[in-house]
């Protein structure tokens, strides 16, 4: 048994941070510049105690994971039929940015590839563009306690290269499957995954959902608790791209991570992780990510269909003082 929570985060971040495979990012141009040595691990239980490591300050874009916020969003505004009816819940062995729409009903897959968090993002009220984002911003501030910029040089790099992401829209408005305000949603959508986050914000945002959607540290509640369920559903059978199934098989959390390195993972009433580290594997996870949470899952019990007995005593370990 290590002698504390934070000893075995620092242990795992220490044999993980050894580990050297994956690739960054390169197909927006600005992501390429991350280094491939950044890592934090940061983990925040139900009742808001904090245990991190690493690289937990260092900003860096959120990306796909912006998809399953953005989801509980329209959901809020627009209720759970409407959103159905314009994007389906099902897991596809597509890559995430396939230009495909369902033969008969015309709706993307799910909210967590590139169409359906388009015209998941298209759903999102607001007067005009400016009070669009204001209350997107305002959503992951209620999550993660704390305001957020956006990294400017990555959402022009994606307005401008994302050639691929305007193609399925304008395919989506063929199909009358969005509004025709096109390109401001898909400003908003280049805007939304340019958000800044750090790795705890990740673990907050986690927490939040694990707390029944309420952030566990300022009370706040983040996302209407009907909704909740939905989003934790999406995430657990979507969020980590073509690796969906594998990762609920193995780890078993709702969880979403992003190009940019990110990984957000939920163990519902018990904590949220957030890790950061850039090199990601060939189905576009972060190597170094997953491997925590495989590592947390198999150590703690935390697969939501766990029934053996841990390695560790995890509830003893969150009480144990760091030495
Ligand atoms: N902004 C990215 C895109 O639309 C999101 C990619 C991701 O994190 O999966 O291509």
């Amino acid at each position: 048994m290590p002698a504390s929570f934070s000893a075995y985060l620092r242990d795992i971040h220490t044999s993980l941070g050894g580990l050297n495979d994956g690739v960054v990012a390169n197909y927006i141009p600005e992501l390429a510049l991350a280094r491939s040595d950044w890592f934090g691990i940061s983990v925040i239980a139900t009742n808001g105690k904090t245990f991190e490591v690493g690289d937990c300050d260092r900003p860096f874009t959120i990306q796909s994971i912006s998809k399953a916020f953005v989801y509980g969003l329209a959901l809020e505004d627009r209720g759970r039929d409407y959103v159905n009816s314009k994007v389906s819940v099902e897991p596809t062995g597509e890559a995430f940015n396939a230009i495909v729409l369902d033969e008969v009903t015309n709706r993307p897959s799910n909210p967590m590839v590139n169409s359906g968090a388009i015209a998941t993002t298209d759903l999102i009220d607001g007067k005009d563009a400016a009070d669009r984002l204001k209350r997107m911003l305002e959503m992951f501030e209620r999550y993660t306690g704390r305001s957020h910029d956006i990294n400017v040089p990555v959402f022009l790099s994606e307005k401008t290269t994302g050639h691929r992401n305007r193609a399925i829209s304008h395919l989506m408005l063929n199909f009358g499957m969005v509004s025709d305000r096109i390109e401001e949603t898909l400003d908003l959508y280049f805007q939304q995954c340019a958000i800044l986050v750090t790795a705890r914000d990740l673990a907050m945002m986690a927490a939040t959902l694990a707390n029944g959607g309420v952030n566990p540290v300022t009370g706040v509640r983040a996302l209407d608790s009907q909704y909740v369920k939905d989003v934790q559903s999406v995430m657990f059978t979507t969020g980590m791209y073509d690796y969906s199934g594998e990762w609920a098989y193995r780890i078993g959390l709702p969880a979403k991570s992003g190009v940019g390195g990110g990984i957000t993972a939920v163990a519902p009433n018990c904590l949220g992780i957030g890790t950061f580290s850039p090199p990601l594997d060939a189905k576009g996870n972060s190597v170094r990510g997953t491997q925590v949470c495989e590592a947390l899952s198999r150590d703690f019990g935390l697969h939501v269909f766990s029934a053996g007995r841990p390695r560790y005593d995890l509830a003893r370990l969150l009480e144990t003082p760091d030495e």
